[in-house]
């Protein structure tokens, strides 16, 4: 977990670990990719069977699913007018009465929760006062204020700080790295940890963030391509479902302030071009997630080329 999010999850620890924990939360941001990776960890560690001092235990069944965890319900926006839509809602309230969970327990994530209309909320009020047995939900949202008071009012907030510059520059320091670079690993692969870790898929990262960043400023996409080898089309789906999901957020959210959005710069593909795109993308990164081989020249030519097309029809 990076070093800045200490103190928030310390918080949430304290309440998990207290005589009636919370089985709704929400985590307000400034920026969504850090508080992702805040909801992400929680999400986990609740469904861990084995949570040691509340952390994931990172060995018993659960947490050895690769993600999507099939226990997970994630709502999140859809369709051109990016909200939550209703029939989502029912349906995830629906999987969470009728049917069976791995160890009993579930968690439902809805985010960006600014992002659900009024029946939704309704929906999901009625169902937060009276949760399905194991179910526990998760908000996370850059406004609070959108979401209705009822709802809000039962939930536990907690506040997702960003780091402060004189922080950032601390832990990059005793890391012996940059804090610019810092930042951009955890935007890209949520682990800003990797540089020390796997310095050659933060290498990846920022090669492939690059490429869209040249792409999307008109460069040819079979030029791009051509340096890349046999690459790990993990890293650099990930890579790319992030970029989609930032450049998604950007379009709903007042404030973003993550080194993606800056990098791409507005305006943006649609969001349901971006939808689509990220799709293509997670055909990929299920194949090579599940270890079947993928080529990579080709799945990397042929999102390369979709990504040049959907910039294609972002009015100059
Ligand atoms: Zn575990």
């Amino acid at each position: 977990m990076s070093p800045w999010l200490k103190s928030s999850w310390q918080s949430v620890l304290e309440s998990l670990q207290s005589a009636s924990p919370p089985h709704a939360w929400c985590l307000t941001h400034t920026s969504a990719v850090i508080a992702d990776s805040l909801t992400d960890h929680l999400a986990h560690s609740l469904l861990c069977d084995a949570p040691r001092k509340g952390e994931p235990c990172g060995e018993c069944v659960s947490c050895r699913i690769p993600d999507p965890h099939p226990d997970i319900l994630a709502l999140g926006p859809e369709g051109a007018a990016g909200m939550i839509k209703i029939d989502a809602v029912r349906e995830a309230i629906e999987v969470a009465y009728t049917t069976a969970s791995m160890a009993g327990r579930r968690v439902m994530i809805v985010r960006p929760a600014d992002c659900l209309n009024q029946a939704a909320s309704n929906a999901l009020l009625k169902v937060v006062e009276e949760p399905p047995s194991g179910t526990v939900f998760i908000f996370q949202t850059a406004v609070p204020g959108k979401l209705l008071p009822t709802l809000l009012s039962r939930l536990r907030m907690v506040k997702v700080p960003v780091p402060t510059r004189q922080i950032l520059e601390k832990t990059a320091q005793s890391l012996g790295i940059n804090g610019e670079d810092l930042l951009l690993t955890d935007a890209l692969l949520a682990e800003p940890m990797a540089l020390q870790t796997a310095p050659e898929r933060v290498g990846l990262a920022r090669d492939v963030l690059d490429a869209l960043v040249r792409i999307r400023f008109g460069e040819d996409s079979q030029v791009v391509l051509k340096p890349f080898g046999k690459v790990d089309m993990l890293t650099a789906s990930t890579v790319m479902e992030r970029v989609c999901d930032q450049l998604i957020r950007a379009q709903f959210q007042q404030s973003s302030q993550d080194p993606i959005t800056a990098a791409l710069s507005a305006p943006y593909p649609t969001v349901r071009l971006l939808y689509q795109y990220k799709e293509r993308v997670a055909e990929v990164r299920t194949q090579a997630q599940a270890g079947i081989a993928v080529n990579s020249g080709l799945a990397l030519g042929s999102l390369f080329a979709a990504w040049a097309f959907i910039w294609t029809r972002v009015p100059r």
